[in-house]
């Protein structure tokens, strides 16, 4: 029989009921089989309460360090579940990444994994032992701890279904499946029941933080499906997998938004070649990422406006590196705004279905809802709006697209 892979996250295990629930849920599967590797978060918040720790010690942590330090939060989560799961009578033993060998780049603070050791874990897997594998971190050939940023847990919980070979990765959380919308926010989201990795990867990318967006990759490249669970009941569930026919038959699959943009605007641009490298670069230069651009020619074809989001922490550093450029790219000013969202549908159906985006555009002005920049793939549109009307896009095209809950007979009467 195959390894099972399980990854629980930081809601499942935040707090000593909770662990020992998620004890219980393993010792069930362990009689049904012995080979099991679990995948382990922190505590809910207590990653969070670490960057703030190092915050206060120091304006720009070194990501060298930051990384020392945030990874314990996992170090602590897999030792108290390993403990739990020994007081059932289940054998487990705890294996942090440098234990095991996951290595990964240097990029601290946002490591990618690249090879995973097996001796380490078939040995325990051998012994009958639950190997409970911190989640999030990695280490280099120099022997530097890494961890894989923000969600990474479940990304090494696919690298790890990947390299042993899993059937399916199954990941615990405290939501049951995947969502048309985060069902925190919208009250008639409804669960699905399958989607392509395509899909799964525009909608955590866009900002479904469900699962994190590498960990898709992984699936999608290794082909390791991904099976969404809530820890907390056995129904529903989402499982993400290759597309198949059935998935084309929706035209949008699912709703995202991001509050986490701000867009800055170039004015008066010359228009001539190398005028984008030169903004670009600089950012890059800078590591800043850049999401939506548009740029706009003057009629007369000798001046452009430019506008770009970045991410809102990175919004004060770009905004300085291009007044410090406004000259030499004879740009007559530099504006900003950070009162934007990001919103999004996502759908495999949009390949063979016409007419989405301007269904989408139709619904946004029904009420009122101005759209500031567009950006589209083959299967996703977003839109920056204001983000005073992001609740209300989110509600308004969940409607428009039949997204809606069916109304149970209770609901309804
Ligand atoms: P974990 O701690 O288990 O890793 P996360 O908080 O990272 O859990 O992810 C689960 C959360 O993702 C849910 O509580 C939900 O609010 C959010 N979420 C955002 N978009 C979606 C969606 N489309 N479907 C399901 N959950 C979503
Ligand atoms: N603990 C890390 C975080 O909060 C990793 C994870 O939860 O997946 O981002
Ligand atoms: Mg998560």
């Amino acid at each position: 029989m195959g390894v099972v892979v399980q990854k629980y996250g930081g809601t499942s295990v935040g707090s000593v009921e909770k662990i020992q629930n998620v004890a219980r849920k393993i010792a069930g599967r362990y009689r049904e089989t012995n080979r099991i590797v679990v995948v382990v978060s922190a505590m809910s918040g207590e990653t969070d309460k670490l960057l703030k720790l190092a915050r206060e010690m120091s304006k720009k942590p070194d990501p060298r360090e930051l990384d020392v330090m945030v990874s314990t939060g996992e170090q602590v989560s897999v030792s108290l579940l390993a403990m739990a799961l020994k007081d059932l009578g289940v054998p487990a033993r705890s294996l942090l990444a440098h234990q095991i060998g996951i290595f990964t780049d240097n990029a601290f603070t946002r490591a990618r994994i690249q090879t995973i050791e097996l001796d380490m874990l078939k040995k325990v897997l051998e012994n009958g032992e639950v190997a409970v594998v911190a989640g999030f971190q990695g280490m280099t050939d120099d022997k530097d701890i890494t961890t894989l940023g923000r969600g990474g847990s479940d990304t090494s919980a696919v690298a790890l279904a990947a390299v042993l070979k899993a059937d399916v990765c199954e990941i615990y959380t405290d939501v049951d499946g995947v969502y048309t919308c985060d069902p925190n926010i919208c009250e008639n989201a409804r669960r699905i029941d399958k989607i392509s990795y395509d899909e799964m990867l525009e909608l955590a990318s866009l900002g479904a933080k469900v699962l994190q967006t590498r960990s898709v990759e992984f699936g999608k490249k290794y082909n390791v499906p991904i099976l969404v669970k809530s820890s907390f009941t056995d129904e529903g569930g989402t499982l993400t997998t290759m597309e198949d026919e059935d998935m084309e038959k929706e035209v949008v699959s699912g709703i995202t938004y991001d509050r986490n943009e701000a867009r800055i605007t170039l004015l008066g641009l010359q228009d001539r070649p190398g005028i984008a490298a030169t903004v670009f670069t600089a950012l890059a230069e800078e590591n800043i990422n850049v999401d939506m651009i548009i740029q706009n020619s003057s009629a007369d074809g000798k001046s452009a406006d430019l506008s770009f989001t970045v991410a809102k922490g990175d919004y004060e550093k770009a905004n300085e590196i291009l007044k410090k450029k406004a000259c030499e790219l004879g740009a007559r000013d530099v504006v900003g705004d950070t009162s934007i969202a990001k919103l999004s549908i996502v759908g495999v159906g949009m390949r063979s279905h016409a007419g989405v985006a301007a269904r989408m555009f139709e619904a946004l002005s029904r009420v009122g809802i101005n759209i500031i920049m567009i950006s589209t793939s083959e299967i996703k549109i977003s839109c920056a709006i204001d983000q005073k009307y992001l609740e209300l896009g989110v509600r308004v095209l969940h409607e428009t697209f039949e997204m809606d809950a069916p109304l149970t007979a209770e609901a309804g009467s």
